[in-house]
């Protein structure tokens, strides 16, 4: 049996596991697909403190270094469920089943999915939810992005520097993300911001060729040539398997407070799967921080030897 079994192996997950280990503890970093979580997609990191610019992936593999150097194990297994066996908590895989004192959950969150005609149908062939993977392939293209917050806008600028025009679609006249990002968006002149608009339904012919737009204001309805749909509308956690376990917040999250205790004595929960209003890398990696501190201050509390 482990002492702690985190399940999510991204800035929270990590970050917790290095403070698990460096508490003295034994601890399985459980991961469905790779490290890194979310930021291994995010081209340049600059706002993270003490480093003035990274890329996602090069911060995601400095932080497994990390915690495995000091000594946590990470397992490729997605966690189906926890189970409790008195006072002991039993995280369910596809592989078998892993005994711990405390579970962390860190299992961060997905891309939301727009929900028009052509979405699934044209995902890989023109719909795409990650510019930094899909980018290159629409070099002198014209494009949209749809959304309004720092990963829409981060995108256009990033497609930006490759794509012939991005239209940048957002349902309001505001956006969402930071000035400075908002700013420069605004500077780019080959980004074409298309306001109060939403997406009706994604057309193609075997690959993407163009997108039915309606402005929410006017009703006016709209299409737009493009070979490549992008879409940045948001988050969306996945925590249905542990909701028979621990109290679920509005939109699926994890309930719990900065304390990271779930209602469930000894699970805890880090990052963006927590309900919280702030989902960035460094409230994430400082949630991995609490979360294993607090999970330390449990199991010295629970099992006295
Ligand atoms: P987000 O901040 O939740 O923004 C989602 C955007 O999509 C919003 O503008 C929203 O519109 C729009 N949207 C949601 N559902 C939609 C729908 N069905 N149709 C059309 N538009 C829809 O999500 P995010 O940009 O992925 O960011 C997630 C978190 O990560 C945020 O906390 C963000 O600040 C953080 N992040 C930070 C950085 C950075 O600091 N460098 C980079 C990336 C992400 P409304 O505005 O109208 O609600």
């Amino acid at each position: 049996m482990k002492d702690i079994v985190i399940i999510g192996a991204g800035p929270a997950g990590l970050s917790a596991a290095i403070y698990a280990v460096r508490a003295g503890h034994t601890v399985t970093v459980l991961e469905e697909f790779a490290y890194g979580g979310q930021i291994i997609n995010t081209p340049e990191v600059e706002n993270y403190p003490a480093v003035s610019t990274i890329s996602g992936f090069e911060f995601s593999q400095n932080l497994y270094d990390q915690a495995t150097a000091l000594g946590a194990e990470v397992l490729y297994e997605k966690a189906e469920a926890i189970q409790e066996d008195g006072n002991v908590k039993v995280v369910v895989t596809g592989a078998g089943k892993h005994r711990a004192k405390a579970v962390i959950i860190a299992n961060g969150a997905r891309h939301r999915k727009l929900g028009v005609p052509g979405e699934d149908a044209f995902s890989g062939k023109g719909v795409s939810y990650c510019a930094t993977c899909d980018g290159a392939f629409y070099k002198g293209k014209d494009v949209c992005i749809v959304g309004g917050g720092n990963t829409a806008l981060e995108d256009a600028l990033f497609l930006a520097n490759n794509c012939k025009t991005v239209y940048l679609i957002h349902r309001r006249d505001a956006f969402r993300a930071s000035k400075v990002t908002v700013d420069s968006v605004l500077a780019r002149e080959n980004i074409q911001v298309v306001y109060d608009s939403v997406v009706d339904a994604i057309l193609g012919d075997g690959t993407v060729t163009g997108i039915a737009v309606s402005n929410v204001k006017t009703g006016r309805r709209s299409e737009l040539s493009i070979s490549g749909v992008f879409i940045a509308v948001g988050l969306q956690p996945e925590n249905e398997r542990f909701a028979g376990l621990v109290a679920l917040s509005d939109g699926g999250y994890i309930a719990a407070g900065e304390d990271c205790k779930t209602s469930q004595a000894g699970i805890f929960v880090a990052g963006d799967t927590r309900s919280k209003a702030v989902r960035q890398l460094v409230t994430a990696a400082s949630d991995g921080a609490v979360a294993a501190i607090e999970a330390s201050n449990y199991i010295n509390q629970s099992f006295i030897e």
